[in-house]
């Protein structure tokens, strides 16, 4: 790994160059073991704690497929399906990694009695397999998580569609919480070269899934004017959310649960911002019983920021807590857009307010490859920035995936995989300066 490390900070090598470097037998990656699958039964989800599942163990690099790329990971960053995998919950992603295995020969490398997690990476191509034009090694890259087989004709309008799609260190193996990941070609995109190696890897999964959710046609198609209500918007999905309503000309009403986190709403440019803890908002009375005074309240305390007007969008992910009030609030004709059940899955909501009203409850889950590009251009133009807040180091990610269980982050959390310490990678110097008050908005390098 040293060879390679040296060659990442070498200038002028060309991918010849790269080509020549040995790869390594084993490499050092986050898992979580299959004969661990038990160790939590029982346990309430908030006592589920990573830091007993999540191992840093070194596991032997795999074989390289037609179309596929093994790539060298300076950065990676916690999302919260590496939360849901250590803590075995809905189900052990070991489910994934067996029915992938049953597909094919390629498919059969990922059922293994450990998983490799993560869905983010910024790094460098090391090995292109036969088949892949389009990037060659020593290319700087990031990768979103879509793995898509793309046999059957029902992906080809929309890759979110395949029957074969599946998140990428999620429900298959070798993902970016480690120091080499493979991924399918199509999986790769130009690292933005004004940022870090940790920023670079920070937004990926999120931001791609808050452009299909907010932005796209195949989401809630956003228009300049619309007001959105925004749940945990400094949090993954949220921080990105935001940004990308103050981009579209949209109104964010966003909700966070503390002074801080209002605060640094208000520094992405949002001015209308409700803290949820402070209201003591209960939509839900003793767990059970939907509580129809506190939806009027939060849809009351809307109007009162946007001077009368209810949301268009609603950006839904916390699920059970949140939904009935979510579908109470949308204004008539507006659209509420999921792509997560947070705090449980099984929805209630009063369906006179949606069929009365005409409300559409769309269903939203990451994006294609197109929407991926279009989100990451957005990074490298400087049009949205990082929203990280913390940068640990591998051997320390069980920790972050830990307090992002515990909500005590904000934005996102970086994992630093290969980079020997934050604040390396960049490019390009002068674009950032430019960007630079946005991009330590949620943090600062190295904090
Ligand atoms: P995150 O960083 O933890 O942010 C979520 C935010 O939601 C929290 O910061 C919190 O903000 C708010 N929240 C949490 N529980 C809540 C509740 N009961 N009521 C109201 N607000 C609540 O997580 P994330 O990365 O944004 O992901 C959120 C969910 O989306 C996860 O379940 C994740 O698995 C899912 N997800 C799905 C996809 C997909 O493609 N389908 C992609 C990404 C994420 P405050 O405490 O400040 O209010």
């Amino acid at each position: 790994m040293q060879q390679i490390l040296e060659a990442v900070g070498a200038e002028r090598l060309t991918s010849r160059d790269w080509e020549n470097l040995p790869v390594p037998g084993s490499y050092r990656a986050l898992t979580i073991r299959k004969d661990e699958t038990g160790i939590f039964e029982g346990l309430p989800t908030a006592e589920r704690d990573p830091r007993r599942s999540l191992h840093l163990d070194d596991v032997p690099v795999p074989e390289l497929g037609p179309g596929e790329a093994l790539v060298v990971v300076m950065a990676s960053s916690i999302n919260y399906n590496t939360v849901w995998s250590s803590i075995f919950e809905p189900v052990p992603t070991f489910e994934f990694l067996t029915r992938y295995g049953r597909t094919s020969e390629l498919g059969r490398r990922h059922d293994l009695p450990y998983h490799v997690l993560g869905s983010d990476l910024a790094g460098v191509v090391l090995r292109v397999g036969p088949g892949v034009h389009r990037w060659r090694p020593g290319d700087r890259v990031v990768a979103h998580c879509l793995s898509v087989e793309l046999e059957d004709p029902a992906g080809h309008d929309d890759a979110m569609l395949d029957p074969e799609q599946r998140i990428w260190g999620f429900e298959t193996n070798f993902g970016g919480l480690a120091d080499l990941a493979l991924v399918k070609a199509n999986q790769l995109m130009p690292k933005p070269a004004h940022l870090t190696w940790e920023e670079a890897a920070s937004p990926g999964l999120v931001l791609s899934t808050a452009y299909r959710q907010l932005v796209s046609h195949n989401g809630a198609d956003m228009k300049q004017g619309d007001k959105v209500l925004i749940w945990g918007a400094c949090g993954g999905l949220g921080s990105y959310a935001t940004q990308l309503a103050l981009n579209g000309g949209a109104d964010p009403v966003c909700v966070v649960s503390s002074p801080e986190k209002a605060d640094l709403c208000r520094a992405m440019g949002a001015e209308m911002v409700i803290d949820r803890a402070a209201e003591g908002f209960e939509f839900w009375r003793d767990g059970t019983t939907p509580n129809r005074k506190e939806w009027r309240r939060l849809g009351s305390a809307i109007r009162d920021l946007t001077g009368g007007d209810d949301p268009d969008i609603v950006f839904e992910h916390p699920g059970r807590d949140t939904f009935p009030a979510s579908v109470y609030v949308a204004r008539r004709g507006g659209t509420i857009v999921t792509c997560a059940s947070t705090s449980g899955y099984d929805h209630y909501f009063d369906n006179r307010y949606l069929w009365m009203h005409l409300k559409r409850i769309v269903g939203s889950h990451f994006a294609n490859y197109q929407e991926a590009w279009r989100a990451n251009e957005l990074m490298r133009r400087g049009k949205v920035y990082p929203t990280l807040s913390k940068t640990f180091p591998l051997d320390e990610a069980a920790t972050a995936a830990h307090e992002v269980l515990q909500n005590r982050h904000q934005g996102k959390l970086g994992i630093l995989c290969l980079a020997p310490e934050p604040g390396m990678g960049i490019e390009d110097e002068e674009f950032r300066a430019r960007h630079a008050a946005k991009i330590s908005i949620f943090g600062t390098v190295g904090a």
